[in-house]
């Protein structure tokens, strides 16, 4: 009966890769490989940063299929890709595990979401490694702030200023662990550094940040390759 089911929705859904639409296939060998190829090191201000996709229509369609969607198959991409990211920015250095602190969303748009996206995606990077790599969703949005989408950078930093706050908590959590911000996409940067000024402020500074991609138009301002 599930066989027929499942046969049926796919009569009716026909199954196509996320990024590019292609036939009978979640995600084909090209998307893919937008995820899987090898992390891009850079540097926001003095924060080590890593990401591995340049963002494009067809990484933007497995962003918002993770994130709008609630894609399962699309979230395990883009945990890949930051996990990537995550084990080569580590390499050798020295520290008692890791704390992945998700850039955080508004309780409005997680409700309206229905699901907090930035957390399920560092659990999906977590699942990929041990017990040394574990989540800390302890960054909060304390006022409401504007969508960023369409704003330029010296408005996403105004509407971002002091809007978020770190749950002092923290400092117990962290012991010795290297603290790594994760978020989905970095565009001018914003989201990051007031996070980074968030968990500065309560003694607990990141070491690094990890994005599934980045936007290009930053790239030569923002990233200093
Ligand atoms: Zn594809």
């Amino acid at each position: 009966m599930l066989s027929e089911l499942r046969s049926l929705s796919k009569l009716i859904f026909p199954v196509a890769c996320i990024g590019c639409g292609a036939a009978q296939v979640e995600i084909c060998p090209s998307c893919s490989g937008l995820w899987s190829a090898p992390p891009i090191l850079s540097r926001l201000d003095s924060l080590p940063l890593a990401f591995t996709a340049r963002y494009q229509p067809r990484v933007q369609r497995f962003i918002l299929a993770a994130k709008e969607d609630g894609s399962k198959v699309a979230r395990s991409a883009l945990a890949h890709s930051l996990s990537a990211s995550l084990r080569t920015l580590m390499a050798g250095k020295r520290c008692e595990g890791v704390l992945l602190v998700p850039i955080p969303s508004h309780r409005a748009t997680i409700r309206a979401r229905g699901r907090d996206h930035g957390l399920l995606l560092a659990r999906a990077v977590s699942q990929n490694f041990g017990t040394e790599v574990d989540v800390a969703p302890l960054l909060g949005v304390i006022r409401p702030v504007a969508d960023q989408t369409g704003l330029n950078p010296s408005q996403r930093a105004a509407n971002l200023a002091g809007a978020f706050s770190a749950d002092s908590q923290l400092i117990r959590r962290k012991g010795r662990a290297a603290i790594v911000m994760v978020d989905d996409v970095i565009t001018s940067g914003t989201s990051f550094r007031e996070g980074a000024r968030a968990l500065t402020s309560v003694g607990c500074p990141p070491v690094a940040a990890i994005s599934a991609c980045a936007s290009a138009r930053f790239l030569p301002i923002r990233l200093h390759l």
